[in-house]
Parts: structure tokens; C-alpha cells; sequence
């Protein structure tokens, strides 16, 4: 259920109202907008208490929320959600593009990746530490090692860092080294973990389940806010159909999908969708087009030699010619890179 107050309603009204609701045992969830004040409600409402609401100085309407996910949605907080990070905003006007290699694999390679990615304007270096790979025989990550080093770029190159947590456990610790959590597409609706990085308070980079539908990744989503983090950023990284032709098939209608049920970011990730390096270019152009926030995109100084996602990672030069590339696309949509 929402509660609209009208639009001249008084900060004293909407906060009677905020009381009253709290009184219910209910969990209210302000949104201010420029004209009218929203306030959510988390909990079950007798026919009786809904008109005992309506009665208060200053409301407008109740109106029910059909859909299961309530604080992600756009009914909720009809505003969008900004996330800041490293001086670049999600979901302001400008688009904010993550690079870097799928894993740090040497202190070498990273430090490689990371200086060329900072020379190329990127602020926000993603990075695994924790793979979760396919098979267990596969490069499954330098774990520990990964993050100390990653701690070092942060501190020596002032970039920020992205990488993905793998349990519920390990959510403190990966916490402790990196700026963004990520959750992987194999772990969308990994509960305890989504619960845990709600609990963090740190940003966190949620990926859209291989075989999820839209409304499953906006639930998953809820398990964070729930656990009081809004700070989510909602990744597109393309999801199982008949076409083998690319590794997924990027949903591209997912992005105009999301950015119309949630006030969540939306991003998109053109590697993991396309696993080859030629098609990166052209996915990432189409998801700025589509209306995506920001991009996350796989670098790699030599993918002959990745331990892991060579085949779709972009050279140092090719990632630098895509976002010249994007720039006047960005403009073309109303938005800054
Ligand atoms: C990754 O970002 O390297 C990754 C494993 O992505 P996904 O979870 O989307 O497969
Ligand atoms: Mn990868």
C-alpha cells in the first residue's frame, strides 16, 4: 500500500502520518518528490486501519501495490535512486562504465589493467577475487591475495573496486577490501547472501540469474533494500535462450523494462553476454541507446593469456576506441560520458 499526500500537505502532517503508521507496527517508506510526498507501507493493513489512514490531515489516497516487490519498485519512489561512487553517479544523467579484467590473476596483470584502465577515464575497476566457475578444475580465483592486491590499486591509483562475493560468509571480508559487492549471475537468488549484503550497507552490484525473469531479479533486489541497503545497482548480462550463437542472448528490453518498474540503476554487461570480444562493442552501444545507466566491461592486456573470460575481453586500445565510441551516443540519448 502508498499513502500520496497532497500536494501542499505540511512536513508536520506527513510526519503524523509516518507515526501513525509506525504506531500499526508497520514499516512506513518516505519518498519526497518535488510535488508530493509518498509513503510506503511494509505490512498487512485491516479494512478498518486503511480508513483510519485515510482520515489524516494531509493524505491525498491509499493505493494498493499489487506487485510482490514493493521497495524496489517505481510505485514505492517514484524518483529515481543515484548511487554515488568515486566522484561518478548511477542513475544521474551521466553513464558510469566499470572496466577491468574478469579476475585478477598476477600482481602484474592487475596493476597492467588497472593503470590503463585509469588512463582511459575509467573510475570504477571490477576485478574477481572469488570466481565462481563452472568447473571445479577451472582458475577459481586468488581470493585473499586478490583482495589485498586490489586494496593497493585502491589506495596507490585512487580508483574504486568492484568484486564478487561468493557466500554469506565471505561478505564481511570481500567487504573490507573493495568499494561495490558484487552478486553474480549463479548466486541471484543465493537468500542468505543477498541478506548479508544487505546487512553490509555497501553498495552492491546485483546481477540478473542466467534463467531469472525480471520479476525474480527485482525480488532479489528486495531482499537487500529489506535489509535497509538502497544503495543497488541491477546488472543485465544477458540470459539463456535457444541461440548459441552468443554465449546468453542479452535481454535488451530488459533495460526500458527495469527503468520503468524500478527507481533502481540499471547497468549492462556487454562481455558475458556476447563471450566475443567483437560483439562487445556493438552490445554495449545498444544497451546506452536502450537506456542503461552504466556498462560493465572485461579488459584484459593479453586474452590469450586470461585464466579465465579471455575470449570476450577487450584490449586496453579497443576499450579506449569504444568509449569515443560512446560518447556521442551518450549525447544522443541526453546523457554524459
Ligand atoms: C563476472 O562478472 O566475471 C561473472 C562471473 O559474471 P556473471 O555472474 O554475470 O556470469
Ligand atoms: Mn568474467
Amino acid at each position: 500500500m502508498i499513502i500520496i499526500m497532497q500536494s501542499h500537505a505540511t512536513r508536520q502532517q506527513v510526519e503524523g502520518v509516518v507515526a501513525r503508521v509506525q504506531e500499526l507496527g508497520l514499516r512506513p517508506h518516505l519518498s519526497e518528490g518535488d510535488e508530493t510526498t509518498i509513503i510506503g507501507i511494509i505490512g498487512h493493513l485491516t479494512p478498518e486501519r486503511l480508513t483510519g489512514l485515510e482520515l489524516l490531515p494531509g493524505v491525498d489516497r491509499l493505493v494498493p501495490v499489487s506487485k510482490p516487490f514493493k521497495l524496489s519498485s517505481r510505485d514505492f519512489r517514484p524518483k529515481s535512486t543515484v548511487v554515488p561512487l568515486n566522484g561518478q553517479a548511477f542513475g544521474d544523467t551521466g553513464i558510469v562504465v566499470i572496466a577491468g579484467p574478469c579476475a585478477v590473476e598476477s600482481e602484474e596483470q592487475l596493476w597492467e589493467t588497472a593503470v590503463a584502465m585509469k588512463e582511459a577515464g575509467v573510475r570504477i575497476l571490477r576485478a574477481g577475487a572469488f570466481k565462481p566457475r563452472t568447473s571445479p578444475y577451472s582458475f577459481q580465483g586468488l581470493g585473499v591475495r586478490a583482495l589485498e592486491m586490489l586494496d593497493d590499486v585502491r589506495r596507490r591509483l585512487g580508483l574504486f573496486v568492484v568484486s564478487e562475493v561468493l557466500s554469506a560468509e565471505d561478505v564481511e571480508l570481500v567487504a573490507g577490501h573493495v568499494d561495490m559487492l558484487q552478486v553474480g549471475a549463479r548466486n541471484m537468488q543465493n537468500f542468505a547472501l543477498l541478506q548479508e549484503v544487505g546487512r553490509s550497507g555497501h553498495p552492491v552490484l546485483l546481477k540478473r540469474g542466467m534463467s531469472a525473469k525480471i520479476e525474480e531479479l527485482l525480488m532479489s533486489a528486495e531482499y537487500i533494500l529489506a535489509n535497509h541497503n538502497e544503495r543497488v545497482i541491477l546488472c543485465e548480462r544477458g540470459i539463456r535462450t535457444f541461440e548459441d550463437s552468443t554465449r546468453f542472448t542479452l535481454d535488451i528490453s530488459a533495460v526500458p523494462v527495469l527503468k520503468s518498474l524500478t527507481h533502481l540503476p540499471v547497468i549492462v554487461d556487454p562481455s558475458h553476454a556476447a563471450g566475443k570480444w567483437n560483439l562487445v562493442a556493438p552490445i554495449a552501444k545498444a544497451a546506452i541507446a536502450a537506456g542503461a545507466d552504466g556498462l560493465i566491461v572485461e579488459v584484459h592486456c593479453r586474452p590469450e593469456d586470461a585464466l579465465s573470460d579471455g575470449a570476450q575481453a577487450l584490449r586496453p586500445d579497443r576499450f579506449r576506441t569504444l568509449m569515443e565510441e560512446l560518447r556521442p551516443l551518450a549525447a544522443a540519448v541526453g546523457r554524459t560520458l
